[in-house]
């Protein structure tokens, strides 16, 4: 999986895992870094190895296996340190993904598709096309709700297709509890984290009406004052999107280690592109991430500019 690893990330991971498991093979999960709270009651998600924090067992790990499946990203710099490993292992590798222009060059198999809401949906497809449905129990359910719930944005984005409805029906069939997982995700934060998002909500966010466009810049003071973890900032970016007329929304946040860049946006303002000329980035059409090794203020500046260059299609 993709580090800092969102739902779909970790729920596809671990449900393809559980349904690995099913059929006797074995088989570890390994998360790039560490990931949120809020992803712990994951069926399995305790046995994941953090590759940062664990390097041993998870070199261990690649070192045996036969198949690397590698979930939700596109290029293996989104695994962060595991990236140089990940490209010299002879293992097979196999992509499953729904990001745009995935690296196609370093998988030996793959489905890359970009009309996916979700890689959890891509891993139900794989079960029931295998002929297994019958396998998904209410913990693989669990795992694949998690992740295809919180891509298309509760089922509000336009890839909460008809399959995926059916698919979700499907789950349910199981006895899936999502009123639980929506608890688990979503009512599982400490206050701090709702003090900071009113914060920066009141302090750090402008808007360009001209552009039709917002931004959320935040600097490392901020996240220590408020004792922001990983996770925390999740989310945030969609805000800008509920005001009147705003169709593109940035979220620019000082990490310390880095300058990490999200981008959203409605209709065809595609901020895969604009993640990908300017910010090192990409994702998907309206849903994309970057980074830059800049300081924040000349990150924004940056982005203030790149604005600037896309006006018109931003109209
Ligand atoms: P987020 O803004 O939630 O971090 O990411 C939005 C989408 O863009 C996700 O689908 C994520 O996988 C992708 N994404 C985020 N950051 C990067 C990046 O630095 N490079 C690439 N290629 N994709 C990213
Ligand atoms: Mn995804």
């Amino acid at each position: 999986m993709h580090q800092k690893p969102d739902a779909d990330a970790m729920g596809s991971s671990l449900g393809l895992s559980l349904f690995l498991r099913r059929l006797g093979h074995q088989t570890t999960v390994i998360s790039p870094t560490n990931w949120a709270e809020w992803l712990k009651w994951m069926p399995d998600c305790a046995a994941v190895i953090d590759y940062e924090f664990s390097m041993d067992k998870a070199v261990a790990a690649l070192d045996q296996a036969e198949w690397v499946f590698c979930l939700d990203f596109n290029t293996l710099t989104r695994t962060r340190h595991m990236a140089p490993r990940l490209r010299k292992l002879a293992a097979t590798k196999i992509l499953i993904d729904h990001h745009q222009q995935p690296e196609s060059a370093v998988f030996t198999y793959g489905v890359s598709k970009t009309e996916k809401s979700s890689t959890s949906e891509m891993v139900y497809d794989l079960i029931v096309d295998s002929g297994h449905a019958g396998i998904i129990d209410v913990d693989i359910a669990a795992c694949l709700y998690a992740g295809v719930m919180t891509d298309t944005g509760s089922f509000r984005f336009p890839g909460a297709s008809a399959s995926v409805h059916r698919m979700v029906a499907a789950l349910k069939d199981t006895g899936l509890n999502h009123t639980q997982i929506h608890e688990n995700l979503f009512d599982n934060f400490l206050e701090g984290r709702l003090r900071f998002t009113g914060f920066v909500l009141q302090s750090r966010m402008e808007i360009f009406y001209e552009y039709n466009a917002a931004l959320i810049a935040i600097p490392w003071k901020d996240l220590v004052r408020y004792e922001i973890k990983t996770g925390d900032t999740e989310g945030l970016v969609n805000y800008p999107l509920s005001i009147q007329g705003i169709r593109m929304a940035a979220l620019i946040i000082d990490r310390d280690e880095e300058v990490k860049c999200s981008f959203r946006s409605k209709g065809s303002f595609d901020v895969n592109t604009f993640a990908r000329t300017y910010f090192d980035g990409g994702g998907h059409v309206n849903a994309a991430g970057g980074r830059s090794t800049d300081t924040l203020e000349v990150t924004v500046q940056r982005f203030l500019d790149a604005l600037k260059q896309n006006s018109s299609q931003l109209q």
